[in-house]
Formats: C-alpha cells, sequence, structure tokens
C-alpha cells in the first residue's frame, strides 16, 4: 500500500514537472480572444438568402423540436407586394430565448430551408433577462456578423 501511495506521488511530481518548463497557456480574455472550433455551438442566427429573403419560412419545426421550449414562431402567409420569404409563409414575429437554450443544435438540424445557424459567437452574459430575448431582427443581425466574418451567406 504504502509502496502504492509513493509511485503514485511519484507519477504526479512527473506530471508537475513536465509541465513545468512548457509556455503558460494563459489568455489574458477579454483583451485577447481565443478562436473556437469551427463547429463550435454559439449564439444562434438566421440568414437571408442571395436575393434578401428570408430563409425562414414560418414553419415552426424548430421550435417543435427545442426540448428547452426556447423558440416561439408565429406564422403569416406573404402577400403579393408585401412578400418576407419565398415560401407561402414567413416568420412574423420569431423569438428565442437564449437565457433557456441548451445549444443543442436540434433546431439547426429540423430546420429545412438552413434558415437557422450557430455563429461563433459565445459572449452574451448580460445584466436584464429581457436581453436575452433574441428577436427576428436581432437574430439576423447575427446572421450578416456571421456573413461578414466569414466571407459567405450564412
Ligand atoms: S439550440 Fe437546442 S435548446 Fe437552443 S433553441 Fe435550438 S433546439 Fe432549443
Ligand atoms: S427557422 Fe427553419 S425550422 Fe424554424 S420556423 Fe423558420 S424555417 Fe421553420
Amino acid at each position: 500500500m504504502r509502496m502504492n501511495t509513493a509511485l503514485a506521488i511519484l507519477r504526479g511530481l512527473r506530471l508537475t514537472l513536465s509541465h513545468f518548463f512548457k509556455k503558460p497557456v494563459t489568455v489574458f480574455y477579454p483583451e485577447r480572444k481565443r478562436e473556437v472550433s469551427p463547429r463550435f455551438r454559439g449564439l444562434l442566427a438566421l440568414s437571408l438568402d442571395e436575393e434578401g429573403f428570408e430563409k425562414c419560412v414560418g414553419c415552426g419545426l424548430c421550435a417543435r423540436v427545442c426540448p428547452s421550449n426556447a423558440i416561439e414562431v408565429d406564422a403569416a402567409e406573404n402577400v403579393d407586394g408585401e412578400r418576407y420569404s419565398k415560401g407561402e409563409r414567413y416568420a412574423r414575429e420569431y423569438v428565442i430565448d437564449i437565457g433557456r437554450c441548451i445549444f443543442c443544435g436540434y433546431c439547426v438540424d429540423a430546420c429545412p430551408t438552413e434558415a437557422l445557424s450557430m455563429t461563433p459567437r459565445y459572449e452574451m452574459a448580460d445584466y436584464e433577462r429581457d436581453s436575452f430575448f433574441f428577436t427576428k431582427s436581432r437574430l439576423l443581425e447575427n446572421g450578416d456578423r456571421l456573413t461578414e466574418r466569414e466571407g459567405r451567406l450564412a
């Protein structure tokens, strides 16, 4: 038993020493920000198509699959002269309560028009509860930022 303890201590010391001369990996956040993995699941975004129409057609599938009930969609019909999406319907109201979101990505997978995506943005802290309600315009803004950042349509 004593032998095992001594071996465990030696193993621990070896591990400590192996890191002793390595360069520290501390990142001075928020002055410096780390790049996240391309598959990182950050803040959600809605996007427009190449012609500027909303990709979202208000089908509500994202809301149905969301395990946190974080999404609310209120759909309406597109009419001649007032068309928001290329489908028959569009999302008149679209809100995601990011405070409830667990970033599982189910909504993105379920979306038939690829309107929803997850951005690399991870800074969402706020003092006001209402700031976590991301309306359609805020989600479209996030999509714009993603497009700018990646130089492609989100
Ligand atoms: S990422 Fe998951 S929890 Fe968040 S809104 Fe989408 S389905 Fe809901
Ligand atoms: S984001 Fe996608 S799944 Fe959700 S309502 Fe719009 S089209 Fe349907």
